[in-house]
């Protein structure tokens, strides 16, 4: 499950730093690469900070499984892959940039972690180090 930040709470309650450990079932779709699937739950370690203007940086990792087949020789093989996440998010009357996130009251995590896996896929999965370098007969 995702969890809401209650902003306007956290800040009540002076808890401007905050540790958030869950997982997640990811959305379909997220992979491009042929023959790998994302095997969920993702698993999300972030740590959250609220600053004295109420921006709220949220930073940590994604960790998940990609499974399929090999992109180079077809074998079939697994990997782990830990994606870093990060997000600025503004409060929706003050958003200037395009790249922060913003919010009003709560935060929804959804957008910046299906960005934080998006981002984080590698180009093909590898059974080895040594079949991800190409070969010149
Ligand atoms: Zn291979």
């Amino acid at each position: 499950m995702i969890p809401t930040l209650d902003i306007r709470r956290l800040i009540a309650e002076k808890k401007y730093d905050f540790d958030l450990d869950f997982e997640f079932e990811p959305e379909e779709g997220l992979v491009e690469i042929p023959y790998v699937e994302l095997v969920p739950p993702v698993k999300a370690e972030l740590h959250g900070k609220i600053a004295e203007d109420n921006t709220v940086l949220i930073r940590g990792k994604v960790i998940y499984c990609l499974k399929g087949l090999c992109s180079r020789c077809l074998k079939e093989t697994s990997s782990t892959v830990e994606g870093e996440a990060e997000g600025t998010f503004v409060p929706a009357s003050r958003r200037k940039e395009d790249e922060s996130y913003s919010y009003v009251g709560t935060i929804d995590l959804r957008e910046f972690l299906r960005d934080a896996v998006m981002f984080s896929i590698p180009n093909g999965l590898y059974c080895s180090e040594t079949c991800n370098t190409p070969d010149y007969k």
